[in-house]
This record gives structure tokens, sequence and C-alpha cells, in this order.
């Protein structure tokens, strides 16, 4: 979405907010909610402002959200859907006037195409309905009712008052409550459409009841955060113990991710596709948003049990609207027929033009230097090893693309943002040896270009750039984790000289590294702690420097690296001397665009998977599992490319990038255990045994899932990142 259109968005959406405000306040929103006459003024008045005329799919959706926000459950379901119906067949400006004006007020009833078997059957016959309806909705305000036949190729539309149609409220989570109709020999206009145009309607259905549970959740989000700041309990606010903190970090997280995948398929139902993206959005927002319901509570406590309390109106919006439509099965099922019926491969997310451009140059050059040639005798060598292919990556020197987020300037190529993200993709979507260079090219060139001095730039950006020079990072100690400001090694000036002394843990790629990049305390007193700390570029062959490999889980080395009064110059300081904290976390930019090499991989994996269960394809619970999948897939993509967009617009993307962390972390963790669950005990065989499915990648990944959670910041600390800093609990 451009900016012009999304600050045009807000302004609306802002307008619209004053206006419910002022008509639908909170306080009486349940009352009103079921007074038939209340809502049919504040609909007219809604569509005095335009809001039944609204055509692009994104405004539809921001008015379902704020509808939901404010509890006011306005009939745009209907009359939006009458709409797109009726101005496809042509010449019925009348009753689209009506819709517009709010005095033609539509109930809509997909009958089979709604995905509840409970919904019913209508048919019609020469101008004639017959049939029992059940859910539908907005029937206590409604003039017409809009149903859908049985195989999708016509509608009717019925008036209200019409002869033969009888009707029966049934309460439940709904307000107003859904209806259930019988019709006997009822007169009606006859809306013919296809089959596909009646799916795609159903898809705007969807993607409008997700829009406006969100709108719900969110609402009691927000209280909920609010409450977590006021409310004490054992001498504090309850905001301040972080089992509160965690629960609605994930709720955060939750939210964040069905925003994205709405607007998302609000796009692409506005370009006239988006069955994948609604059937993906209600899989993973069904379970999610409901999940969020229940946290909301949680953290209320019998306050928010109260009916008099907001909240339960948003638990009641929120089950009832995201149980429609058949629910989160039904479109798990959808989404995972959708892959195993295109051989694991996903409608494309980007549309930067250079970025793609990009793509296809690197596809191309990937096809003559990582060949099916190579990659088989990748494969025979030990797994341990195999990221190590300093030939291939001298290759990747020549091409320029060791250096691909510098500066020109700094002889890097300088692709934006968005080219970045593709090149990532396309690099560890075919799985190249690429992670011995990346320390060096993404996370520590950066911080030379940002603090480093001219001369140490000339020393070790062309040996970087070339693939001569391997780092690694040395932060991690004994007594420093997550919370490295801990940091005991110290560096300790001697003359024209520093002396370090101390040990590291975990240093991966130590062994083969030439040079460490080195967290030391040069400040032993410093308050705060990381107000201390320097960093160092400290070649691994220096004395003092004894480096014991060790294995990890997910069957590579990481080391243990003892430093005994290292003698490294004063000129190997990089940025200013106890200003080491800057420079280490100046690389989060590059962590954003890396994060999508991770996500590449999954996909990777998950085409992989989709075409080893082809011969299973008719398995009810393959296609559910691969579903799921598939849809958190398409959320852990939409939060790369948003943190990525940032970015390239000059945002830092902090509280957007510790979500996408998160949330890509723990989905890594879920599809190995969802993959073991589809593939059974052959799935925990390594690639040395033949019975393995896919040559044992699934078993690796399972092994090297955890690293995903742990590795970058553990999960913890991402959610008290989002909850602190982005929500403002007290820390
Ligand atoms: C395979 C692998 C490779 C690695 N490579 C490197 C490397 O090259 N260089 C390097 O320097 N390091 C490396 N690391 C170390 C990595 O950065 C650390 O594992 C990470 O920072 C977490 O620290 P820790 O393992 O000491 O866990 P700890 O910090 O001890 O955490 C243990 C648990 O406590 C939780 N916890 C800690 N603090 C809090 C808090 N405030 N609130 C809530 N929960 C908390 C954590 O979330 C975690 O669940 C590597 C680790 C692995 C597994």
């Amino acid at each position: 979405m451009n900016d012009n259109a999304a600050d045009n968005r807000l302004l609306i959406r802002d307008a619209l907010r004053e206006i419910l405000r002022r008509i639908w306040p909170m306080a009486n929103a349940v009352t009103s909610a079921s007074d038939a006459m209340k809502l049919c003024a504040l609909w007219v008045e809604l569509c005095q402002n335009g809001v039944a005329a609204m055509e692009d799919v994104c405004d539809l959706a921001m008015v379902m959200h704020e509808s939901g926000r404010a509890a006011a459950p306005i009939p745009l379901l209907g009359s939006c859907i009458a709409t797109r119906l009726l101005a496809r067949i042509g010449n019925q400006e009348r009753q689209l006037e009506a819709i517009q004006t709010g005095d033609m007020r539509i109930a809509l009833a997909f009958s089979q195409f709604d995905g509840d078997n409970q919904a019913g059957t209508l048919h019609v016959d020469s101008g004639i309905a017959n049939g029992a309806l059940a859910n539908i909705e907005d029937w206590a305000v409604a003039t017409h009712l809009l149903a859908f036949n049985h195989d999708g190729t016509c509608a009717a539309l019925i008036n209200r008052q019409a002869t033969g149609l009888t009707c029966e409220t049934t309460p439940g989570f709904a307000v107003p409550s859904l209806a259930r109709l019988s019709l006997h020999d009822v007169r009606c206009e006859l809306l013919s459409l296809t089959p596909e145009q009646a799916t795609e309607l159903v898809s705007l259905a969807r993607l409008l009841l997700a829009a406006r549970a969100s709108g719900a959740a969110r609402r009691g989000f927000e209280l909920a955060i609010d409450y977590a700041k006021l409310r004490e309990q054992f001498g504090q606010v309850i905001g301040h113990y972080q089992a509160i903190q965690h629960k609605l970090a994930d709720c955060a997280v939750t939210l964040d991710v069905c925003d994205l995948m709405i607007e998302n398929c609000a796009n692409a139902l506005q370009r006239g596709s988006g069955t994948f993206e609604t059937a993906a959005l209600f899989a993973l927002a069904s379970p999610g948003l409901r999940k969020v319901a229940l946290e909301l509570h949680h953290t209320f406590g019998a306050i928010g049990y109260a009916e008099e309390h907001e909240l339960p109106r948003h638990f009641r919006r929120i089950h009832a609207d995201m149980t429609r439509l058949g629910g989160a099965p039904l479109a798990r099922l959808q989404v995972g027929r959708y892959l195993l019926e295109n051989a694991g491969s996903l409608p494309e997310l980007q549309s930067d033009t250079e970025a793609e451009r990009l793509r296809g140059q690197v596809r191309n050059w990937l096809g003559k230097n990582w060949d099916e040639a190579a990659r088989q005798t990748a494969r025979l060598r030990p797994f341990a090893e195999r990221d190590s292919d300093p030939v291939f990556i001298r290759a990747l020197g020549k091409q320029g693309w060791l250096a691909v987020n510098w500066p020109k300037s700094h002889g890097g190529m300088e692709f934006s943002p968005l080219e970045q993200l593709a090149f990532v993709e396309e690099m560890h979507g075919a799985g190249v040896p690429i992670a011995p260079a990346q320390a060096g090219s993404w996370l520590i060139a950066p911080a030379l270009i940002k603090f480093g001095t001219q001369p140490q730039r000339d020393q070790f950006l062309p040996l970087i750039a070339s693939g001569e020079a391997r780092l690694c990072l040395g932060y991690s100690e004994p007594q420093a984790g997550s919370d490295l400001a801990s940091l005991r090694t110290k560096a300790i000036r001697d003359g024209d000289d520093y002396l370090i002394t101390g040990q590291k843990l975990w240093t991966t790629l130590a062994e083969t590294a030439t040079h460490i990049f080195l967290a030391a305390r040069t400040d032993l007193d410093a308050k705060p702690k990381h107000a201390g700390i320097s960093l160092f570029i400290v070649p691994s062959n220096a004395p003092g420097v004894d480096i014991k490999p060790g294995m990890a889980l997910y069957g590579r080395t990481f080391s243990t690296v003892f430093y005994d009064e290292v003698r490294v110059p004063a000129a190997n300081l990089i940025g200013p001397l106890n200003g080491g904290w800057g420079v280490l976390t100046s690389a989060l930019a590059s962590e954003r665009v890396l994060m999508g090499g991770n996500v590449a991989r999954l996909k990777g994996l998950l085409e992989s998977m989709a075409n080893a269960l082809q011969d299973r394809s008719d398995d009810p619970i393959v296609i559910d599992r691969l579903g799921g999948l598939t849809a958190e897939l398409q959320a852990a993509r939409l939060l790369v490319i948003r943190s990525v967009q940032m970015l390239q617009k000059g945002k830092p993307a902090l509280l957007e990038g510790a979500i996408s962390k998160l949330f890509t972390g723990d989905f890594s963790e879920r599809f190995g255990e969802t993959a073991l669950e589809l593939f059974g005990t052959s799935a925990t065989l390594s690639e040395e045994s033949l019975a393995a499915p896919m040559g044992g990648v699934i078993e690796q990944h399972v092994r090297a899932s955890i690293m995903a959670v742990i590795g970058g910041g553990t999960a913890e600390i991402q959610r008290n990142l989002i909850a602190q800093r982005g929500f403002g609990l007290p820390r």
C-alpha cells in the first residue's frame, strides 16, 4: 500500500471512530446492539458518511475492524456482498442506491457455500425459493435477505415481508442474535452468478468477519494493557509480572499477525484473487483470536468476567465471528489442499520490481554456480563440514555478493532492503553454504562501516568482501548469555595494545575463523554495566587464543574460546572506547533481513514436505496439518516483509523485528514437531539412514529449530521487549 492511501485510510478511520464514539458509546453498546431501531439509526448515519458506498476492500476491512472495536454490529457484510453482486449484474442502480443510503439492509445466507454444514439449503426454481437457512446475521435490522443457492449458480434477493418467509432468532454469542429462516414458495428476485464468484464473495465475507473480530480483540488488548498498568497485587502492578507480560506479548504477536494477514487478503481480493489468502487468514486468526480472547480474560481476572464489563462483549464477538463459515477446520483444509495441488508452491508476496529482477539474476547465477552436481558433492560431505565451502564463498565474493548491504562508497552493492531480502531468500531457499560469510558480511562489516576508522575499513572490508577473512562473534560467556552486559572478559590497555583475558562460550565457526569480533570489558566499574564494554577484532591465531570446539545438538560445532593475555593492537578497537554496546546493537537492520533467510528455508522445507506427501494427499490429517503450517508460514513471510519495508523507509522496526523473531522462532519448532507427527518414526531417522524421508532433513530441522528460539535473543527476551518497550509495561 502506498503512503498516501494509508494516510487517507487513517483519516477515514479517525472520522469513523468519532461518529461511533458519539452515537455508540461503549457504556451503552450492549443494550444498543439489541435495539434494532438504534442499530438502524447508526447505520443510516454511517451510510450518510459513505460507508455503504465503499468499494475498496481495504477500506471495508477497516470499517469492520472499527465496528468490532466499538462493539457496533453494523450490517455491512450483507450490504457489501449484495453491492458487488448487483454491480456485476448491471442495471441495478435503484437497488444500489437504496443500499448506499441504508434504506435497503441485507441479511446474508450463503447456505451450502457457507462452509458450515448446519447452514441449510436453498432451492430456487422459476423465481420461487424454498428451503431452510441458518446462522443468518443482521436479520434483526434487515429489509431483505440475500441467499445463495446450493451450487452457487444464483442468489435470491427476498423482501423481508414476502409471503412464506418465517423466522426464528437463535440467541448465542452473536449480538444481535443469528436467525433461522424457513422459506415456503417465497417469491424472489434472481441474481445469477458463477460458483467461482460465489467462492470469491465467501472469501470477502470471511475477511470482513476476521477484521471485525480482530477489532474486538484489539480493543480488549488495549484495555488489558491499561489494566495491567493499574491493578496492583502483592504490592506491585500486575503488569510487572512476567507471566502477564509474556501473555500480553503473545497476544500482541497474534493481533499483529492478523492485521498483516487482513491487509494482505484485502489487497489480494481487491486485485480479484484472494481465496488462498483468506483461507490462510481464517486458519490462523480463528484459533489465534479466540486464544487472545481467553488470555485477555485471564489478565483481567474476575472484574472482566462481570457482564457489566466491556470484555465479555468482545469475547462473544470474537467467538461468534471466528467460528463462522466453516471456521478454522475448513480453512486449514482449503489451505492444505492448495499446497498439495500446487506442489508446495505458494503465491509470491512481493511486488518490488527491482527485487524481482534481482531474484531472477540470483536464480540464474545459482543455476550455474550451485547446480545439482555441486549440491550432490556438498551432500556427500559430513554434515558438520557442509557449511564450509571456501570456493563457493570466493565465487560469491567475485560477484560482489558478500557485500550486498554495504554502500557503494565502501565497495558494496547497496541493494535496497527489499532487494537484500530477495537475495537472502533465494540463497537460503537454495540451501547454499553461505553461513561462514554471514557474520562478517552482514553483522560486522556494517558495524565497521558505521563505527570503524578509515584504516580499519581499508584493512578489513576488502578481505570480508572477497571471502578471504572469515569472522565469528565472541560475545557469550559463562555468566553472560541473555544478559550480555554482564560479560567479564577484560581488555586492559598496555601501551599501544590491549591485553585480553577471559573465556567465551558457543562461538560458532571459531575453529575456521580468521578473526573474532570480540566484546570485552574495558571499564571494570562502569555503571550501568553495558557502558563499560568495547569491541575488538582479534586475529584468531594471536598467541594466547585457545579454541576448543564442541558439538551442538544441530550437528555443527561451536567453541569455547580462552583468551590468556592476548595482545591486540589498540588500532583493532572498533568504535568508541566503552561504546561497544552501540556497536553491538547496530546490526539490527541486518538481522531483520536475515530472518527472511530462515523463513525461506522453512518455505523450501514445506514445499519438499508437500511433494513427499503427495501419495497421502487424500488423508484429512495430512491436509489439515499442512494447512496449519502453510497459514503460519504465510504469516512469517508477511512479518519479515513488513520489517524490511520499514527499513526501506528508514524506520528501525524494533518492535516489529521482535515480533517477527518471536513468531518465526516458535513456528520453526512447531513446524518440526508437526513434521514428526506427519511422518512418524521415519522422520526421526538421520540422513545416514536410507529409510529417512526427504534425506533426513526433518530430523535435522527438528534439532536445529531450537536454535531459532534461542539464538539472536531468546523468545523470552523478545517477549520482555515487546511488553516493555512496545506497550510500556514496567521493567
Ligand atoms: C548453536 C548456538 C550457536 C551460538 N553461537 C554463538 C556465537 O557465535 N557467538 C556468541 O557470542 N554466542 C553464541 N550463542 C549463544 C547465544 O547467543 C546464547 O545462547 C543466547 O544469547 C542465550 O544465552 P544463554 O544460552 O546463556 O541462555 P540464558 O540467558 O542463560 O537463558 C536461559 C533461559 O532463561 C531465560 N531468561 C534469561 N533472562 C531472562 C529474562 N530477563 N526474562 C525471562 N527469561 C529470561 C532465557 O530466555 C532462557 O529461556 C550460540 C548459541 C547456540 C545455541
